[in-house]
């Protein structure tokens, strides 16, 4: 196939669908690297990449090496290297032009790693130095993937096409069927002589700290999203993106809902009929907690600002306190006379002490109707 020695758009890392713009961009970033000012030993190269430009940033070439002649050939037109397989992308279109090389160079994946943390350290936040093991640009050869001195050759299978087309026989006729080169894997390039320290990938795996910065207010599932810090993609492609995400591990007394907390303080009975302060230990410290004389089990005190801090708002949740009064179950004998005492003098003896809750009255509503008995 004349003209096939090279096919340009493999010459310029782009598809067959390149856009003129990226056409020109291509271009532009290659001729940088490959200057001979910039990289001497590179002109042959610089040559190949400018005549590619040549034909691609022109429509008619284009067309014309798209169709499989040569736009340098003096005769133009459609040339010798007219082939089936040109025919057929003529007939049908982008469908079989759209293939082509795939480049080496590619965006790397995006990785996730998660974090566990305490509530403490949901609440307030928390810079975290994490161990990431991911793929990096290899250092050696800097993504490019070849041997120092070496650079990637135009695959001599597919001469640069990246796939193969071969005719089968069907009883519709002659079939075309196009498949990706197992020489070059579909790059159109080979590497001779691959960087003895990633293997021809352009990559290699290293683990390495990273400061991560955790917000105030995080919860489980929250993901932080850090630009650039994912896997390198192949080739010397750019960097996908690393998510940490949020395990916040449970609390032996808080339990949260969204930014409140709640928890439960048991007090004795005596206390809950004389009232008292008990001192809680919260996420800030000590703090304490007023009761006043008659508190009910189940009652609830809500103690503002001492909850998880709001992610995107200024402020804090609520830290609720819920209140159990505990019924002293192992009397001695005075304590037994004292109680005693006590009931008589509030007239809480007898069978008629017990009080059927109404329909509908909740649970904790005739749990204090029977503590109020009088
Ligand atoms: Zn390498
Ligand atoms: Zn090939």
């Amino acid at each position: 196939m004349a003209g096939a020695d090279s096919d340009y758009y493999a010459v310029l890392g782009v598809g067959r669908d390149a856009t003129p713009d990226e056409v020109k961009k291509a271009y532009r970033r290659l001729a940088r690297s490959l200057h001979p000012d910039v990289n001497p030993g590179q002109e042959e190269r610089f040559k190949e990449v400018t005549k590619a430009y040549e034909v691609l940033s022109d429509p008619k070439k284009r067309e014309l090496h798209d169709l499989g002649g040569d736009p340098f050939s003096t005769g133009g037109g459609f040339g010798s290297g007219f082939g089936f397989s040109d025919i057929m992308d003529a007939f049908f279109g982008a469908g079989g032009a759209a293939r082509g090389p795939r480049p080496r160079q590619r965006r790397g994946q995006d990785a996730l790693i998660r974090v566990d943390i305490d509530l403490s350290e949901a609440t307030f936040g928390v810079t975290r130095e994490l161990q990431v093991d991911t793929a990096t640009t290899c250092p050696t050869c800097r993504g490019g993937g070849t041997a120092a001195g070496t650079s990637p050759r135009t695959c001599e299978v597919c001469q640069g096409r990246g796939e193969v087309q071969q005719v089968t026989r069907s009883f519709l006729g002659q079939v075309m069927t196009a498949r990706p080169c197992v020489a070059c894997q579909g790059f159109g390039t080979v590497i001779p002589q691959p960087c003895p320290d990633c293997g021809g990938d352009g990559r290699v795996r290293t683990r390495r700290g990273l400061k991560v910065k955790i917000p105030a207010g995080v919860d489980t599932g929250t993901r932080i999203q850090l630009a650039g810090e994912g896997e390198a993609g192949p080739g010397g492609g750019p960097p996908g993106d690393l998510y940490v995400e949020i395990v916040e591990r449970p609390h032996p007394t808080f339990r949260r809902q969204g930014d409140e907390l709640h928890c439960t303080v048991t007090v004795p009975m005596t206390a809950a009929a004389l009232g008292t302060t008990v001192t809680l230990e919260t996420l800030d410290g000590p703090h304490p907690v007023e009761l006043r004389p008659g508190a009910q089990p189940g009652q609830v005190i809500t103690l503002p600002d001492l909850g998880v801090t709001h992610l995107r708002r200024q402020g804090r949740g609520a830290l609720i306190v819920h209140l159990d009064v505990q019924t002293p179950t192992r009397l001695d004998a005075e304590q037994e006379d004292l109680l005693r005492k006590l009931a008589g003098l509030r007239g809480e003896e007898g069978p008629d002490v017990g009080q059927l809750a109404g329909e509908g009255q909740s649970f904790l509503g005739r749990l204090r109707d029977a503590f109020n008995q009088r």
